[in-house]
Parts: structure tokens; sequence; C-alpha cells
């Protein structure tokens, strides 16, 4: 731990050399976090160490390497297990990112549980990559899909939820984080409301697992998701868990190497999870990488990660309510470290463009959330995401560059 209360973040900032550069002159200020996050140092080393000696395909050598890789890409599984409080590690499998997992989830368990006139529940706060491989699945299969509304904060509404459920519904399928507002969904609520018609829950916790501590078991849901590259780690690597009885019951996602016990011309039987659903050579390194972000958010400690990040979005929207025409979107109080607003009607591509200009990285567009931003009456917001590296210093350069935004365009 590097102190009680607040985050030493000008020690955090050494640990990212990425963040050491100047754009267009201007110190970087790096506040697209909800796109991707940057690494420390810990995981382009442990990135490194694992290239440079460890390096061979798993499972199957007998050799020193290959049994090296092996324990170095199982053990970032044991590290992954206990970072999200998964009791059983063959509970954990590997994917590409969280569109990866939801996309599993669709496929291996969606075609065999969902049939003809089956609900599955969404909302309206759905990233698309919890939308879309519902709509394929529901169009393969003839299943309806429903959405629960927001209020006016961005805050699921609940009794619309409870109502929405019946006992055709096979599936809630919610986002513990919004993206585009921040919301943090009462995930808990959803899972035991779900229950009472027996479906089962799917969290996309893209947002949520670089931010908060998380435990699986206690929120009680059947699959949970998420991607390393929001939280510090590599690209390309994510993770899906499952209940083992469902991992048990469904049929595998993708056939190959690495997933079968036997292979006989007219059929096959397959290893037990986690194994099954990983087909092919893994990710090997960047789960290693993986595992070294999740040791270096933990270290730190995730509760006082998500209490820096909630204390900087409230600085923000203290210091930006003065700005002519900002608005901001979503929950005025407990929200995650993403700030979605409007500035006028200026086109968030120009905020966003003479922020650039000034070395200030946010996002603008719809954050793959077009059903979302239908029903805020916008096409488009800016955003200004915050990690654990992010300081007042970045809070105030958004804001003045928000003003000379205002300025350049009057
Ligand atoms: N879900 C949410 C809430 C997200 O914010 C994102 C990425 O922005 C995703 C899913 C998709 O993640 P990935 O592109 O890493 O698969």
């Amino acid at each position: 731990m590097r102190g009680k209360v607040n985050l030493d973040v000008a020690a955090i900032r050494r640990d990212f050399p990425i963040l050491a550069q100047e754009v267009k002159g201007n110190r970087l200020v790096y506040l697209d976090n909800a796109a991707s996050a940057q690494r420390p140092r810990a995981v382009l080393e442990a990135l490194n160490r694992y290239y440079e000696r460890d390096h061979a395909n798993v499972h199957r050598g007998i050799h020193e390497l290959s049994s090296r890789a092996t324990r170095a890409y199982e053990g970032a599984r044991e590290t992954v297990a206990r970072f999200i409080g998964a009791g059983d590690v063959g509970e954990v499998v590997f994917v590409r990112g969280t569109t990866e997992a939801i996309n599993l989830v669709a496929s291996a368990w969606g075609s065999y549980a969902i049939g003809e006139g089956d609900e599955i529940l969404l909302t309206l706060l759905e990233h698309h990559s919890n939308i879309v491989p519902w709509q394929l699945l529901a169009r393969r299969v003839g299943a309806q899909l429903k959405f629960v509304d927001i209020d006016d904060e961005g805050r699921l509404r609940m009794e619309q939820l409870e109502g929405l459920l019946t006992e055709r519904t096979r599936l809630v399928a919610v986002t513990h984080v919004s993206n585009g507002l921040g919301t943090i969904n009462p995930v808990g609520e959803i899972v035991t409301a779900a229950r009472r018609v027996g479906a089962r829950v799917l969290v996309d916790g893209a947002q949520a697992a670089p931010h908060l501590p998380l435990d699986v078991k206690a929120l009680d849901c059947d699959f949970y998701a998420f991607s390393g590259h929001k939280m510090c780690g590599p690209t390309g690597i994510g993770v899906l868990w499952a209940r083992r009885e469902l991992l048990e019951e469904m049929d595998p996602y993708q056939g190959g190497g690495e997933m079968i016990e036997l292979v006989e011309l007219d059929r096959s039987t397959y290893k037990a999870p986690p194994h099954k659903y990983e087909a092919g050579t893994p990710n090997i390194a960047d789960a290693v990488g993986l595992a070294a972000a999740i040791d270096y958010l933990t270290d730190i400690g995730l509760d006082r990660i998500g209490a820096h990040e909630h204390e900087l979005v409230a600085y923000a929207l203290e210091r930006a309510a003065s700005i002519p025409g900002f608005r901001a979107f979503g929950p005025g109080r407990g929200r995650a470290g993403v700030l979605s607003f409007e500035l006028g009607d200026l086109h968030p591509h120009d905020v966003a463009q003479v922020l650039n200009d000034r070395g200030i990285a946010v996002r603008a567009g719809h954050h793959c959330n077009q059903p979302l931003m239908r029903r805020l009456g916008v096409t488009a917001t800016t955003r200004a995401s915050f990690y654990l590296y992010n300081d007042r210093d970045d809070v105030d350069a958004l804001c003045d560059g928000l003003r000379a935004v205002i300025e350049f365009f009057s």
C-alpha cells in the first residue's frame, strides 16, 4: 500500500512511461481511460521478461520453457480468480476481451438455453457489445429483446425492470458500470429480481473491473465479462467468468487443439472447463501481462482507486459548472469516473479536436452506445474518463481547455 487515504498520484504517474511525454508542446492529459487505459512499467516488464526468458507453447510440452510458460499462464488464471473472488480457478476463461466473452455466452449458452418466444432483458445503458450478440442470437432462435429505460439522471428504472421480467425471461444482460454515463448499476438487486423468474444474469464488467473491488460470488451473477486493456493490462486479453455448472453443460465455443481430450474421425471429447473454451494456442504473454496489471492495481487498492476517481469527477463537476453551456449527462452523485457532457451546441468532435491541440485526450462520439445517445436526445457526447494516474491538474487542464474551445468557436 502506498499511503492510507489519498493516492500518491505523482508516484503512480512515474510508473507509467507513456504519461511523461508532451503532446503538441503540452503535458499529456490522458482522459480516455474508458476506451483504453495505459500500462505501468510493471506490466511492460512482465511482458518482456516472459518473452525474453520463458516463452514456449503451453500445456503440451515436456521441456523446461513449456513448463515455465504453462506455470505463468495458469498462474495468471489464479491471479484473476483471486481478483474477482471466484472460488474455482476453473471458472476463469481467457478470451480476447469483453466482446468475445459476451459472444461466447450468446453462442455457447444462448444456442441451447434460449428458444423461440423466450425473452432477453437488456438496458438502454448497454454498450453495443452487450446488444448486438443478443440481436444475432434472437434472430437465429426467434427470441425477443426487451430494454429497461433510464430515468432523467441516467439510472436504471428498477420498477420497470421488475415489470419487464416474465416467466419467458431467460437472461438479463446488464452492464455493471455504464461507459456512457458512469452510472453504477445495482447488480445485486438485479440478480435478486431475475432469480424470481428463474432468469440467468450476465454482467458486462468492462467498466467495473478496472475501478471497483469485485466479488463475483457476492454478486451471485452467472456470467461476468471484462477486458484487460481497460485495467492497465495488454490488449487482446480478457476474461469470462461463469459458474462451473454452466461451463460444464455448455458446448465449446470453438474447436481445435488445446480443448480436446480424444479426437476420433467423427467426434471428439473435450477437456474440462476452462480449457474446453480455449481452443488453439492461447494468448499466453498477455495473460501474464494482465496478471501483472492486477497485482499492480491490487497493491494500490481498488477501493482507493475508485474513491480517487469519484473525487476527481466531483471536482470536475464543480469546476465545470461555471463554464458557459457545459451540461453533464448521468447521475450527479455516486457515479464512476466517467464524465460525458455537451458544451452548448458545439459538436463533440470539434471540442475534442481543440482539446487535442492542447495535449488533452478525450473521446467524442456515441461511445458504442447509440441507443443510449438516442434516449438522451443527442448523436454524440464528449467524454472525459479518469483513472488512478489522473489528478486535479488534469481536471484543471480540461476545464481551461473547454473555455479555450468556447473562445475558439466564438
Ligand atoms: N462493455 C463496455 C461497458 C465497454 O465500455 C466496452 C468497451 O468500451 C466493452 C463492453 C467492449 O470491450 P472490448 O472492446 O474490450 O471487448
